[in-house]
């Protein structure tokens, strides 16, 4: 008899909130990462000075903010596990470069007046895009956090009728076509393809269509935020839930191999070589790139067609800053009290160009960042509530033209710089004598950090079309489980729902569950 039921291969988000929901079900869960401290991509650190709490990775919250785990509160992770938001009421700010902007409000009024302010007709076209996104809201949402649709079928159930046909068309498209035939004014579609953009391929990849739909419906119902007390406060309140139902979390602990007999995942081995029975399956967060060498019996054509899946287009560094003061915006105050800002071209031409320069592995020549400095709400980020923690990212390629993955060594304390000297353009006061100090994360970085962001790909694999929903990573791979091999699923951002910090986990659960017949009182709607 083995000690544990399911074994779970890294503690990032997605996989603990798959050991939460087994654990939560009565099933005995060991979960084993690699690093010294769990979490993946939603941790906190202290990454500059003493006191001022810093998220390397992900900082907003959005998707994980209308899954039933967070939004009616399944786990008890907010009643019981000590999980809190912070909502400030701009979702998003688009600071141009000439230091104009507009707001994405949490009210749709609000966000329209802002729109207005450019062009009225597309302040009425943004309400028409919010109204008709409120009424798919329940058909994205319920489709987001339960295991896919096969592409075919929901393509199918798309034809039937004639809203349905409408939505698969925009679905195939750009969100650069839909976003041009919605707004006419340049500053109104860069503020909305910035934001769509930050899926990490670019607005005009066909495929992108529904996203300017999808984040409206995101924006004005779900009310994205951050965590207090930094992203860590998911991972924490997520490892209490496990361990309150007897489930057992374990750092330090990389998994190299994942065994099989007889078609079946038996066990994993450690790299300290310590192996570990699992009782009935094994969950991995492995890349679609590594199953080939870490699954044992893996059917070598499903291994191949996984490592054929494709990266995203371009990656970030992450830029942190702890400051005496917080940031202020040439823009004005409003901006200050956004959950994020979009520094971006205030033309369409260098806009476009930016993505294009990423593609031939240049670093755009001007700001494309995305801003987060959520101790301005979350003064528990900062020591005795003074100063603020800044969190600076910017669009880069995965690789410099012509360089290796870990030339970014050689090279990030002066991409460094000048990432600050661009945000010093659209701010009055990031000076020498405001900044405390500073630290910087490449692609390089992230690579090592977790095999989830190959080359420092922050969503697993890239959110094409083709790598999308039911195809996610690969069709045979996107029910969670894999072909040939009983007992073993699949849990990460290469994954339904995808990138970003989801909960996804709770789909993987479903799947094992119901193979192995293990009622899920707490998963409340499906
Ligand atoms: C710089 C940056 C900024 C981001 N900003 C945002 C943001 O603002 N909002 C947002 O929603 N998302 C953001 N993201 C994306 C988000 O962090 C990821 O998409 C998300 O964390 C993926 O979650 P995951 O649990 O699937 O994988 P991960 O978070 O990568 O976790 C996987 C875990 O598994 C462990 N692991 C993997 N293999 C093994 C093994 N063999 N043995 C043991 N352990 C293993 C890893 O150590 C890791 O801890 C950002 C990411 C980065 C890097």
């Amino acid at each position: 008899m083995s000690k544990y039921e399911v074994v779970v291969v890294g503690g990032g988000q997605n996989s603990l909130s798959a050991a939460a929901y087994m654990a939560a079900a009565g099933m005995k869960v060991l979960v084993l990462d690699k690093n010294p401290s769990f979490g993946g991509g939603a941790v906190s650190h202290q990454l500059t000075a003493p006191g001022f709490i810093h998220d390397p990775h992900a900082g907003q919250m959005v998707l994980i903010m209308a899954n039933p785990m967070i939004a009616n509160d399944e786990l008890g992770l907010m009643s019981k596990f000590g999980l809190k938001f912070c909502q400030p009421d701009v979702g998003h700010a688009t600071v141009f470069d000439d230091n104009s902007y507009l707001c994405t409000h949490f009210s749709v009024d609000k966000t329209c007046e802002s729109i207005a302010q450019f062009s009225k007709r597309d302040a009425d076209a943004y309400r028409a895009l919010v109204k008709q996104a409120e009424g798919m809201s329940d058909l994205f949402v319920s489709g987001l956090f339960k295991p896919p649709l096969p592409f075919g079928g929901f393509m199918a159930m798309l034809d039937q009728s004639i809203e349905g046909q409408q939505l698969a068309g925009t679905l195939l498209k750009s969100a650069y076509n839909v976003v041009c035939d919605l707004y006419e004014h340049e500053k109104v579609r860069i503020h909305f393809l910035k934001w769509v953009s930050e899926i990490m391929i670019g607005p005009e990849e066909a495929g992108t269509g529904v996203i300017p739909m999808f984040l409206a419906a995101m924006q004005h119902k779900y009310h994205p935020g951050c965590v207090v007390g930094g992203s860590q406060g998911l991972s924490n309140a997520l490892v209490r839930c496990i361990e309150h139902h007897g489930g057992e979390v374990r750092v330090n602990s990389e998994v190299i191999k994942v065994n099989t007999s007889g078609g079946k995942a038996k066990s994993v081995t450690l790299k300290s070589g310590e192996t570990i029975e699992a009782g009935k399956a094994v969950v991995a967060n492995v890349h679609p790139w590594n199953l080939g060498s870490m699954i044992e019996g893996i059917d070598p054509g499903v291994a191949a067609r996984a490592k054929a899946t494709r990266l995203s287009a371009f990656g970030a560094v992450n830029t942190h800053w702890a400051l005496k003061e917080a940031p202020k915006y040439k823009a004005g105050h409003d901006v200050d009290t956004a959950a994020v800002v979009e520094p971006a071209p205030a033309s369409m031409e260098k806009f476009r160009q930016h993505f294009d320069q990423m593609r031939y592995g240049h670093i755009p020549d001007s700001i494309n960042a995305s801003v987060q400095h959520n101790s301005n709400f979350d003064k528990t980020r900062v020591p005795n509530g003074q100063g603020a923690a800044l969190y600076l990212y910017h669009f880069v390629p995965f690789k410099l033209a012509g360089k290796e993955l870990s030339y970014w060594d050689e090279v990030k304390d002066a991409v460094k710089e000048d990432m600050l000297r661009r945000y010093q353009g659209i701010t009055t006061n990031m000076t020498a004598d405001n900044i405390i100090a500073s630290a910087i994360e490449t692609p390089y970085d992230m690579h090592k950090w977790s095999p989830s962001f190959q080359n420092g790909d922050i969503m697993g694999v890239g959110t094409y079309i083709d790598q999308w929903s039911g195809r996610r990573p690969t069709p045979e791979l996107a029910q969670y489980r894999v072909p040939g091999i009983n007992g073993l699923y699949l849990s990460g951002p290469f994954l339904h729902p995808g990138g970003t910090v989801t909960g996804g986990g709770r789909c993987t659960a479903m799947q094992l569950m119901g193979d192995l017949g293990v009622k899920h009182s707490h998963i409340m709607s499906v």
